[in-house]
This record gives C-alpha cells, structure tokens and sequence, in this order.
C-alpha cells in the first residue's frame, strides 16, 4: 500500500503503522504540513478536477477570467484575516513568492541612476543574499555589510531592503532598518497571517509579498502574489514573470483558486482557528519542554494585540530559534544530531553555530517525534554532565 499522507518517513511495514525507533526528528526545512488536516478534513471540496481540453492556452494573465477570479479571492481572504489592505493596490503572481522576492529587486532597481546595495538586517532569511548573487546584475549588489547592520542608518545612496515580517527564524516583527529618500522596501509577508504572528495592523506598504505554502500549506503549488503600489513597480515586476515564465501555471492558479473558495465558505475564519490553535499548542508544548533546561533556551515572544482576534494572543511561530547555552556547547546542530535530531545551523543564517533553527511546520509525527526527543535530551541533561 502506499501512504495516506506524505507523513515522514518513521513509518513502514505493509500499512505504515510500523515506527522505526532510529529515524531521526527532522525539523529542517519549512515545509508547512501542519495545514495537513485541515486540508482532509475538506477533502472533497477542496478536490480539484481538471479536463484535458480545459485551459489549454498560455496565461498572459491581464485577460486570464481564473486570475482575476483568483485575484478576487485572495483579496477576500485578507480582508477577513486583517493583515493587508489590499485595495488601490495591484496584484502580480509569481512562481512560488521566491520568484517575486527577485522579480521586486529587478523592478526597483531597473530605472536607478547607480546601482543599489541589496540589505537585509541581520538574522536574515538566507535566500535574498543567494537569490541576488545569482542573478547578479549591474543594477543591483548584495551588500554583505548591511548584514551587520543593527540600529537604523541614514543613507542618501539606493537601498533595496528586504523586511521580513515576521522574520524566518525567530519569529519577531520586523520594520526597516535602513532610512533615507532612495531606500525602497520589499517586505516579505510569507508569515504575516493569524497562523504564525498576532497582526497588530493590517499591512499597508508599497511592496508587500505573500506565498500560497505558508497560507494553506500548498507549498508545491509555487504560488505567490505580491501587492504593488506603484504602477511602474508593477509593470516592471510583470515584465521580469512574463520574460523569465511567460505566465504562471494554470493549474496552480485553478487549484489556488478552489483553495481560497474552500477556505472563503461558511464565515471564512475556521482554517485561522485551526492554525493557531494547531501553532500555539505546538509552541505551548515545546516551550514546557525547554523550560526544563539549562542547557536549550528560545527566543521570546510577547503576546501582543491582534487585529484578526480583536484581543492580545500569545505566540504560535513557524519555528523556534533555540540556542545552546553551555559554553562548550559551541555547535548546537551537534549536540541536538547527538539525541537525532536534524535542525538548520545558525551559520546558515549568518550567526554562531550555538544557534539552530527547528521548523515547527511540519507533520504531526513530525511535530511529536521532535517533541519526544528533546524532553528525552533534556531530562537526560544533569546525568550527561
Ligand atoms: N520568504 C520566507 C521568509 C520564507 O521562509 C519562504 C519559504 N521558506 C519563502 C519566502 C519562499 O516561499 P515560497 O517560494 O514557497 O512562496
């Protein structure tokens, strides 16, 4: 038989009920099947067919009815999650939002008299600092200086900055850190939903960007949209997808549009209950664990008011930013692989190795096998001393 589900690989035998006591607690990557559930739970009405002759032909999406229909959509839907204001503003999809995150470098720097410097404060999402490298181009650099950058400067020269919102990995608000009449903002919105953050206000810049894969978890659809103000931004932005893609897939925009139905029946707010409750629980849970130790702390979350709840709510981050604090401890990626446990190290985010990034998005069994390893770890912490 094949698996029901694409839960983690821990499980074999002819039914996949048969745990495999060595598989390792993977909480590596950002792959959000926590949504998984939720998703069986509507099975049938988020099912999509689609016939062979059905939207056959190239998506040059200005005219495209499903887009605009998908456009529609997703503008409810932040309407009823609070987390943008969307009107006035247009819309542009992408390949994923990785694909925008370099289209929005492209558009703001197109027209610059001198190239500009690409920033992210520290504790940055790695990919912008990738993305810009590899597609360098004499309109813009990646300017690892900025990496260091903590409190905000003034600059009179161009400045792309990228404010991620909240931040991958740990979880916090973001506003930006550079200032001055050429700094021009992307703002990464991937997180900014009920799910992961309390919305203290509805987002309301000039370039914002949000993804399918952390709003219902589809994250292999590759579907994100950004929002721009500007008409030339948006130009420029359309003509970085049409000469890098030609349009983005239709299938992905008619399953992305069957999602945004599904969630949009009854009042709309049942899959924000279901991932914040599902986000804090597992933030609750772990935070217990650690709070056990000596040896493991992370990052801090205040609770703060939320605009989608109408009240202050507690944290429910998409991962948790745990740090090693014994000073031999130096490699914490090391000691968690010790008790089989995969994170991300902290180099990979430009900081010490006694950093590690767990993901907090992933299955269940995911989710408990990590859980069961580390109150293993940290009740074994004062015999190992
Ligand atoms: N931005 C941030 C901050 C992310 O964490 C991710 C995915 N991990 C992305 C963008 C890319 O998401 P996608 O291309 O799936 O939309």
């Amino acid at each position: 038989g094949k698996p029901i589900c694409e839960c983690n690989t821990c499980y074999g035998g002819h039914d996949y009920s048969v745990f495999s006591p060595d598989c390792a607690a993977d909480a590596d990557s950002g792959d959000p099947l926590f949504l998984e559930p939720f998703w069986m739970q509507h099975a049938a009405k988020s099912a999509v067919l689609i016939a062979g002759w059905h939207r056959m032909s190239y998506t040059f999406y200005d005219q495209s009815f499903i887009s605009q229909e998908l456009e529609n959509h997703i503008r409810r839907v932040h309407s009823i999650a609070r987390n943008a204001i969307t009107k006035g503003k247009y819309i542009v999809f992408g390949g994923g939002s990785t694909q925008l995150l370099s289209a929005a470098v492209y558009a703001l720097s197109m027209n610059l008299s001198s190239p500009a410097s690409v920033v992210a404060a520290p504790l940055a999402y790695p990919l912008y600092e990738t993305q810009t490298n590899y597609f360098q181009n004499n309109h813009f650099k990646f300017n690892e200086d900025a990496l260091l950058l903590n409190n905000s400067s003034y600059t009179t020269s161009n400045v792309i900055e990228f404010v991620t919102s909240p931040n991958n990995p740990d979880g916090k608000l973001r506003e930006p850190v550079s200032r001055g009449p050429s700094v021009r903002v992307i703002y990464d919105h991937a997180y900014y939903w009920p799910h992961f953050t309390a919305i203290p206000a509805p987002a309301d810049e000039d370039v914002m960007i949000f993804t399918i894969s952390k709003l219902t978890g589809h994250a292999g659809s590759r579907l994100g949209w950004a929002f721009v103000k500007d008409e030339d931004i948006y130009q420029n932005m359309m003509s970085y997808i049409s000469v890098a893609e030609m349009g983005i897939s239709r299938e992905a925009q008619v399953r992305a549009l069957k999602l945004m139905k599904t969630i949009l029946q009854g009042n709309g707010l049942e899959i924000f209950d279901f991932a914040y409750k599902k986000m804090a629980d597992r933030w609750e849970k772990l935070s217990r664990i650690i709070s056990l130790s000596k040896r493991f702390s992370i990052q801090q979350i205040p609770p703060q008011f939320c605009n989608f709840f109408e009240k202050v709510r507690g944290p429910s981050p998409a991962y948790a930013w745990m740090k090693c604090e014994r000073e031999e401890d130096t490699n914490c990626n090391q000691v968690l692989q010790a008790a089989n446990i995969i994170g991300r190290e902290g180099t990979r985010f430009n900081v010490e190795d006694r950093y590690v990034r767990l993901s907090l998005l992933k299955s269940d069994d995911d989710f408990n096998l990590l859980l069961h390893r580390l109150y293993k770890l940290v009740t074994l912490e004062d015999d190992a001393k």
